[in-house]
Protein backbone atom coordinates (compact mmCIF):
# COMPACT_ATOMS: atom_id res chain seq x y z
CA UNK A 1 0.00 0.00 0.00
CA UNK A 2 1.05 3.25 -0.79
CA UNK A 3 0.62 6.51 1.58
CA UNK A 4 -1.41 8.01 -1.36
CA UNK A 5 -3.72 4.79 -0.91
CA UNK A 6 -3.47 5.48 2.86
CA UNK A 7 -4.25 8.75 3.34
CA UNK A 8 -5.60 10.52 0.43
CA UNK A 9 -3.94 12.44 -2.26
CA UNK A 10 -3.54 15.36 -0.23
CA UNK A 11 -1.59 16.57 3.02
CA UNK A 12 -1.37 19.97 4.64
CA UNK A 13 1.87 21.57 5.19
CA UNK A 14 2.94 25.40 7.16
CA UNK A 15 4.70 27.72 4.53
CA UNK A 16 8.02 28.85 5.25
CA UNK A 17 6.71 31.68 7.56
CA UNK A 18 4.80 29.48 9.69
CA UNK A 19 1.36 31.74 9.15
CA UNK A 20 -0.29 29.64 6.60
CA UNK A 21 -0.99 25.68 5.54
CA UNK A 22 -0.55 24.83 1.98
CA UNK A 23 -1.70 21.51 0.45
CA UNK A 24 0.96 19.55 -0.60
CA UNK A 25 0.93 16.12 -2.64
CA UNK A 26 1.08 12.90 -0.43
CA UNK A 27 2.97 11.20 -2.77
CA UNK A 28 6.38 13.50 -0.97
CA UNK A 29 6.36 11.18 1.13
CA UNK A 30 6.72 8.34 -0.82
CA UNK A 31 10.02 6.06 0.16
CA UNK A 32 10.51 7.87 3.69
CA UNK A 33 9.39 5.93 7.16
CA UNK A 34 6.58 8.15 8.33
CA UNK A 35 5.09 8.34 11.82
CA UNK A 36 1.05 9.01 12.29
CA UNK A 37 0.46 11.50 15.30
CA UNK A 38 -3.15 10.65 16.73
CA UNK A 39 -3.34 13.64 19.11
CA UNK A 40 -6.64 16.40 20.00
CA UNK A 41 -5.76 19.83 21.86
CA UNK A 42 -8.61 18.90 24.19
CA UNK A 43 -6.61 16.36 25.35
CA UNK A 44 -3.99 17.48 28.00
CA UNK A 45 -1.83 14.60 27.71
CA UNK A 46 -1.89 15.30 24.06
CA UNK A 47 -1.21 18.84 24.34
CA UNK A 48 2.33 18.12 26.97
CA UNK A 49 3.21 15.52 24.47
CA UNK A 50 3.09 17.87 21.06
CA UNK A 51 6.04 20.46 22.73
CA UNK A 52 8.60 17.49 23.32
CA UNK A 53 7.78 15.66 20.07
CA UNK A 54 8.47 19.46 17.98
CA UNK A 55 11.37 19.88 19.63
CA UNK A 56 12.96 16.44 18.66
CA UNK A 57 11.75 17.04 15.21
CA UNK A 58 13.59 19.96 14.66
CA UNK A 59 16.35 18.81 16.30
CA UNK A 60 16.86 15.76 13.88
CA UNK A 61 14.81 16.81 11.32
CA UNK A 62 18.66 18.16 9.30
CA UNK A 63 19.39 14.87 9.78
CA UNK A 64 16.46 12.89 8.77
CA UNK A 65 14.46 14.55 6.63
CA UNK A 66 14.88 12.96 3.53
CA UNK A 67 14.01 9.63 5.53
CA UNK A 68 11.48 10.53 8.55
CA UNK A 69 8.32 12.48 8.65
CA UNK A 70 5.38 12.79 10.83
CA UNK A 71 1.38 13.47 10.11
CA UNK A 72 -1.11 14.90 12.51
CA UNK A 73 -4.31 12.88 12.79
CA UNK A 74 -6.75 15.04 14.10
CA UNK A 75 -8.91 13.64 16.30
CA UNK A 76 -10.50 17.13 17.62
CA UNK A 77 -14.15 17.87 16.70
CA UNK A 78 -14.17 21.00 14.96
CA UNK A 79 -12.16 22.54 11.74
CA UNK A 80 -10.71 25.67 14.59
CA UNK A 81 -9.33 23.63 17.48
CA UNK A 82 -7.71 21.67 14.43
CA UNK A 83 -6.44 24.71 13.05
CA UNK A 84 -4.80 26.08 16.15
CA UNK A 85 -3.33 23.41 17.28
CA UNK A 86 -1.96 22.16 14.20
CA UNK A 87 -0.20 25.94 14.02
CA UNK A 88 2.06 24.30 17.10
CA UNK A 89 3.14 21.59 15.21
CA UNK A 90 6.64 21.40 12.37
CA UNK A 91 5.14 18.43 10.06
CA UNK A 92 2.06 17.80 8.13
CA UNK A 93 -1.55 17.11 8.67
CA UNK A 94 -4.07 14.90 7.13
CA UNK A 95 -6.55 17.83 6.33
CA UNK A 96 -9.37 17.96 8.86
CA UNK A 97 -12.73 15.74 8.43
CA UNK A 98 -15.00 15.71 11.15
CA UNK A 99 -12.91 13.00 12.86
CA UNK A 100 -14.08 10.77 9.84
CA UNK A 101 -10.82 9.84 8.78
CA UNK A 102 -8.96 9.33 12.14
CA UNK A 103 -11.24 7.25 13.15
CA UNK A 104 -11.16 5.13 10.41
CA UNK A 105 -7.02 5.06 10.53
CA UNK A 106 -7.31 4.56 14.36
CA UNK A 107 -9.31 1.25 14.20
CA UNK A 108 -7.09 0.06 10.79
CA UNK A 109 -4.10 0.75 13.14
CA UNK A 110 -6.04 -0.47 16.68
CA UNK A 111 -5.33 3.26 18.52
CA UNK A 112 -6.66 2.76 21.99
CA UNK A 113 -6.06 6.40 23.55
CA UNK A 114 -4.34 9.30 22.91
CA UNK A 115 -1.50 10.51 21.81
CA UNK A 116 -0.42 7.64 19.69
CA UNK A 117 2.36 7.66 17.54
CA UNK A 118 2.02 4.66 14.95
CA UNK A 119 5.10 4.64 12.73
CA UNK A 120 4.88 3.20 9.31
CA UNK A 121 7.48 1.35 7.14
CA UNK A 122 7.61 3.45 3.29
CA UNK A 123 5.24 0.27 2.17
CA UNK A 124 2.91 1.31 4.87
CA UNK A 125 3.68 -1.76 7.55
CA UNK A 126 3.76 -1.17 10.84
CA UNK A 127 6.99 -0.85 12.75
CA UNK A 128 5.48 -0.03 15.82
CA UNK A 129 2.48 1.41 17.48
CA UNK A 130 4.28 2.53 20.91
CA UNK A 131 5.99 5.63 19.46
CA UNK A 132 4.73 8.03 22.37
CA UNK A 133 6.33 5.60 24.98
CA UNK A 134 9.53 4.92 22.65
CA UNK A 135 10.12 8.58 22.85
CA UNK A 136 9.56 9.04 26.56
CA UNK A 137 12.54 6.36 27.24
CA UNK A 138 14.57 7.22 24.64
CA UNK A 139 14.01 10.67 23.04
CA UNK A 140 15.55 10.97 19.80
CA UNK A 141 17.04 7.57 19.64
CA UNK A 142 13.79 6.21 18.70
CA UNK A 143 13.62 8.64 15.49
CA UNK A 144 16.74 7.24 14.64
CA UNK A 145 15.63 3.66 14.99
CA UNK A 146 11.84 4.19 13.01
CA UNK A 147 13.95 5.89 10.10
CA UNK A 148 16.06 2.71 9.56
CA UNK A 149 13.06 0.75 9.53
CA UNK A 150 13.30 -0.44 13.01
CA UNK A 151 11.41 -0.34 16.50
CA UNK A 152 13.14 0.54 19.57
CA UNK A 153 11.37 -1.55 21.73
CA UNK A 154 12.06 -5.34 21.83
CA UNK A 155 10.55 -8.23 24.04
CA UNK A 156 11.05 -11.69 24.62
CA UNK A 157 9.05 -14.73 26.16
CA UNK A 158 9.00 -14.71 29.88
CA UNK A 159 10.15 -17.78 31.93
CA UNK A 160 7.62 -19.00 34.38
CA UNK A 161 9.34 -17.62 37.19
CA UNK A 162 9.96 -14.16 35.88
CA UNK A 163 7.68 -10.75 36.81
CA UNK A 164 6.50 -9.05 33.63
CA UNK A 165 6.26 -4.87 33.84
CA UNK A 166 3.82 -4.17 31.91
CA UNK A 167 4.20 -0.50 30.19
CA UNK A 168 7.64 -0.65 31.52
CA UNK A 169 10.64 -0.47 29.44
CA UNK A 170 14.38 -1.07 30.41
CA UNK A 171 16.21 2.30 29.89
CA UNK A 172 19.37 1.17 28.69
CA UNK A 173 18.61 -2.19 26.30
CA UNK A 174 14.63 -1.09 25.76
CA UNK A 175 13.75 -4.45 26.59
CA UNK A 176 9.12 -3.63 27.05
CA UNK A 177 7.68 -5.08 28.81
CA UNK A 178 10.67 -5.20 31.16
CA UNK A 179 11.03 -9.11 32.27
CA UNK A 180 12.41 -10.40 35.35
CA UNK A 181 13.72 -8.18 38.59
CA UNK A 182 13.22 -4.49 37.85
CA UNK A 183 15.35 -2.05 39.49
CA UNK A 184 14.83 2.00 40.00
CA UNK A 185 15.46 5.07 41.38
CA UNK A 186 14.11 6.68 44.72
CA UNK A 187 14.25 9.97 43.53
CA UNK A 188 10.71 9.83 41.59
CA UNK A 189 11.70 12.68 38.68
CA UNK A 190 15.07 10.12 37.85
CA UNK A 191 12.46 8.15 35.44
CA UNK A 192 14.76 4.97 35.57
CA UNK A 193 14.19 1.55 34.22
CA UNK A 194 16.56 -1.26 34.62
CA UNK A 195 16.60 -4.87 34.08
CA UNK A 196 18.60 -7.52 35.98
CA UNK A 197 20.82 -7.73 32.64
CA UNK A 198 21.77 -3.97 32.58
CA UNK A 199 22.07 -3.24 35.97
CA UNK A 200 25.67 -4.15 36.08
CA UNK A 201 26.15 -1.29 32.94
CA UNK A 202 24.66 1.24 35.14
CA UNK A 203 25.78 4.35 35.78
CA UNK A 204 22.98 6.24 37.67
CA UNK A 205 23.89 8.96 40.31
CA UNK A 206 21.93 7.48 42.72
CA UNK A 207 21.74 4.40 44.27
CA UNK A 208 18.94 1.72 42.86
CA UNK A 209 16.33 -0.33 44.44
CA UNK A 210 14.80 -3.23 43.37
CA UNK A 211 11.37 -3.16 43.04
CA UNK A 212 9.23 -6.00 44.99
CA UNK A 213 6.76 -6.88 42.56
CA UNK A 214 4.09 -6.10 39.29
CA UNK A 215 1.15 -4.06 40.82
CA UNK A 216 -1.52 -6.47 39.83
ZN1 LIG B 1 18.02 -3.86 30.08
ZN1 LIG C 1 18.17 8.92 40.47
Amino acid sequence: MTFSELLGEKLLQHNESGNESNEISTNQLDGKTIALYFSAHWCPPCRNFTPKLAEIFKETHNELKDKFDIVFISCDEDQSSFDEYFKEMPWKALPFSDGNSSTILGEKFNVEGIPALVVLSPTCDKITADGVEEIRVASKKALDQWSQGKRLFWSREPREDEYVWEDTACSLCYLSPLIGSRHGCTHKECNIDLCQTCLPNNKHEHPLVEYLMPKK
